[in-house]
């Protein structure tokens, strides 16, 4: 029997004309360059072993079937519990609290749920890179803030120029990455004060609240006056253990908005791996002294990583939460105009010629993209930061 001959037809356009995302490419050249990944951001360190053999024991003795749609009790609760302590929310596990597979399947699923094609969507640049085509996939207008180096700060007369009675939700990232930013009160309250006049959602990617350094408190978006009922918060085990493969995200709002966010994960994935789950219960219960002693080591990361690039003749800009800290190019003292720098040429020569893979922070813009800002994974041995510095030597001079 003959068949007619395949002609594709169009595809969606919002992903068939996306690239692959800065991090892929950026570790595909560090394996091909064999270089030093402070790339994509991952920790050298396998994260905490008991939390690891509790999700071992989970997989050979537990159950390893589908677990509630919900989420496992046990790790509702413990989110609960973890979140009043560490940030004074009261949660309701049976009502506020969603377990997803992964902040990304939380991202797409608040996005989905709350967007209507049409609505217009604050979101500021740098903007981690998933969000910009989920709220198109969404039908979302969005309406961009630039923020720029050094202090990547909101201010009034920018947030004027988007927001209007058009305005259905604000993405928001706290801390920020790619920046290291953790904003303050002031910030944040700035923030709310916008959501509550033009009564817009908040979604806030708190991936990085317990990657915090220098002392900063962080403080959820959802806790600010006239925000509780209106945000979403969305946080990642991921990045509370260092384990970023492990695809366990975290959900939080009030009930009436959780209703329909729990349809949207419903029928993206359902469910999340209940031993993994299992062991995330566990962890959120482990004492403080897990925590700050997580923070101090990394702090401790950043500060060597800071001080062996200022000694090179680095210019690096304050970093107070992520994994991550940048360094501006065009802040070097060179004659050139910020918009003459071209991070991107600069990160791929990097990773070719001196085999230290990075991420250009222009790859976090949609447009007008700051060009001259570089961004490096701190959360590395001792002997990797050093390499990734002798790698390195001689070279802020030259560019
Ligand atoms: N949001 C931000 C700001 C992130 O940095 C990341 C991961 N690096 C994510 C979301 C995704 O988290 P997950 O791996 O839990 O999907
Ligand atoms: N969030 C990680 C980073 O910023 C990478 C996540 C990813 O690879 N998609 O490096």
């Amino acid at each position: 029997m003959s068949h007619p001959q395949f002609t594709p037809r169009p595809l969606n356009p919002i992903y068939a004309g996306l690239p692959t995302t800065i991090f892929e490419v950026m570790s595909g050249l560090a394996r091909t360059h064999e270089a030093v990944n402070l790339g994509q951001g991952f920790p050298d360190d396998p994260g905490p072993e008991d939390v690891r053999r509790k999700a071992a024991e989970a997989v050979v003795d537990g159950w390893n079937q589908y677990p509630p749609m919900m989420g496992l009790p046990e790790l509702r609760h413990a989110a609960a519990a973890h979140y009043r302590h560490w940030q004074g929310l009261e949660l309701d596990p049976e009502a506020e609290i969603m377990v997803t597979s992964g902040a990304t399947e939380a991202l797409a699923g608040a996005l989905f749920s709350l967007i209507e094609p049409g609505d217009e969507v604050v979101l500021f640049q740098p903007l981690y890179d998933a969000y910009l085509p989920l709220v198109q996939r969404a039908g979302g207008i969005p309406r961009l803030v630039r923020l720029e180096p050094p202090s990547w700060a909101m201010t009034p007369e920018k947030l004027d120029q988007v927001f209007s009675e058009r305005t259905k939700l604000v993405l928001f990232n706290n801390p920020q990455n790619p920046t290291g930013v953790v904003y303050d009160r002031a910030q944040m309250q700035l923030l709310a004060d916008y959501c509550v006049r033009f009564n817009a959602y908040a979604v806030c990617d708190e991936v990085w609240e317990h990657v915090v350094f220098d002392g900063v408190t962080f403080e959820p978006l959802m806790a600010l006056p006239g925000m509780r009922e209106r945000t979403v918060k969305i946080s990642s085990a991921g990045k509370i253990f260092g384990m970023t493969g492990w695809k366990v995200g975290l959900v939080f709002a009030a009930p009436h908005l959780m209703k329909v966010l729990s349809k949207a994960h419903q029928f993206l994935t359902f469910t999340t791996p209940p031993n993994l789950q299992a062991a995330v219960a566990y962890g959120l219960g482990k004492p403080d002294d897990y925590f700050t002693t997580m923070r101090a080591g990394l702090q401790r990361s950043r500060d060597r990583l800071v001080a062996g690039l200022k000694e090179l003749g680095f210019e690096v800009l304050p970093s107070r939460g992520t994994y991550f800290l940048s360094i501006d190019l065009a802040a070097q003292g060179n004659a050139r105009e910020p918009n003459a720098f071209d991070d991107e040429a600069f990160c791929l020569d990097l990773v070719k010629t001196r085999k230290v893979a990075a991420i250009p922070v222009s790859a976090f813009y949609a447009e007008d993209a700051v060009k001259s800002v570089v961004r490096f994974c701190f959360a590395k041995h001792d002997a990797t930061i050093d390499r990734a510095l002798a790698h390195l030597a001689d070279l802020a001079r030259k560019s």
